[in-house]
């Protein structure tokens, strides 16, 4: 249902709809410019423009690469492999450092981030699933259903039982706002504005876009291997170009079918450089007990006509 509304006359505007497909889906345009989500979102993206405007730096370059792949790393190794699928375990102070730095991904907190995720193996790409370009299309999948609806906002308490115990990170939970900011912050001291456009505006809404191409594109185009779990109708496919832009998440087949495993890319050509460096830090001690599947279990899953 549409939320409710102060006044009459704002009734009136909010018959514009996004969206004529679903009206249970869609914020009103009105609420959208209310949203604080969503004046953030462009707000960035506006800003990221800039880049086209400041003097170029290569340093500037290097620093937004760099601060690209240490938070997509921070998400795909901690956000996802870790949290929402618990595939190797750690001590509890690099726990909360993999969370601080997910969150300065602008990507909210990520108890909030991993309940859903849950929630998108459990129903994937069935009428369920939150987030199924098959059910709303491509804009829904790749960023409508956190940012056009207020359906989502909640967390799903009852998918992260083992995440909801850590005090600090139901503190982070509220905060999650803290270490995008900082990041910001850090960046103009360090560079000024273009500093700050560059290194956090740039590279977060680029980091943006490849993460939510997972939930889109991911479900669209590749190539598929193995039978999912859960359901047969799901689609995740397999993707070089999304593999290396994600830094391993690409291969979103291999995952849907052995979601628990840490290793994504099961081919020998499949990059997973997010892998390589949970591999790293298990040699350095850092984490421990990394779950890949064998090659019985491998092979038992692997689709027939291959
Ligand atoms: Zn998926
Ligand atoms: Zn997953």
């Amino acid at each position: 249902m549409a939320r409710a509304v102060s006044s009459h006359e704002e009734s009136s505007v909010i018959q514009e709809k996004v969206s004529t497909e679903n009206d249970d889906k869609y914020l009103t345009v009105t609420e959208l410019l209310r949203s604080k989500s969503v004046v953030f979102f462009l707000g960035v993206h506006l800003l990221a423009l800039c880049v086209f405007f400041v003097p170029f730096s290569w340093r500037f370059v290097f620093l937004a690469l760099a601060s690209y792949c240490v938070r997509m790393l921070a998400i795909t190794a901690g956000y996802h492999r870790y949290f929402s699928h618990r595939s190797f375990r750690t001590s509890r102070w690099f726990q909360f450092i993999l969370a601080c730095l997910g969150c300065s991904a602008c990507q909210k907190g990520v108890l909030w981030w991993a309940s859903w995720h849950r929630h998108h193996h459990r129903y994937a790409d069935t009428e369920q699933d939150v987030h199924s370009p098959y059910y709303g299309g491509f804009l829904w999948s790749h960023m409508g259903w956190f940012l056009f609806s207020n359906k989502h906002t909640t967390i799903q308490w009852h998918l992260i039982p083992d995440l909801a115990v850590y005090k600090e990170l139901l503190w982070l939970e509220e905060h999650h706002y803290l270490p995008g900011a900082i990041l910001a912050l850090v960046s103009y001291l360090f560079g000024g504005f273009g500093g700050f456009i560059w290194i956090f505006c740039a590279s977060t809404v680029v980091l943006w876009h490849a993460t939510f191409t997972v939930n889109s594109l991911c479900h669209m185009f590749g190539y598929q291997n193995f039978l999912c779990e859960y359901h047969e109708s799901c689609n995740a496919r397999n993707n070089m170009i999304l593999a290396i832009l994600t830094l391993g998440e690409g291969w979103h087949n291999n995952h849907h079918s052995f979601m628990g495993s840490s290793k994504q890319g099961l081919e020998w050509w499949e990059i997973d450089f997010c892998y390589y460096f949970i591999r790293m830090m298990s040699i350095l001690g850092v984490v421990e007990s990394l779950r890949v599947p064998s090659v019985d279990q491998i092979e038992a899953r692997r689709l027939q006509h291959l």
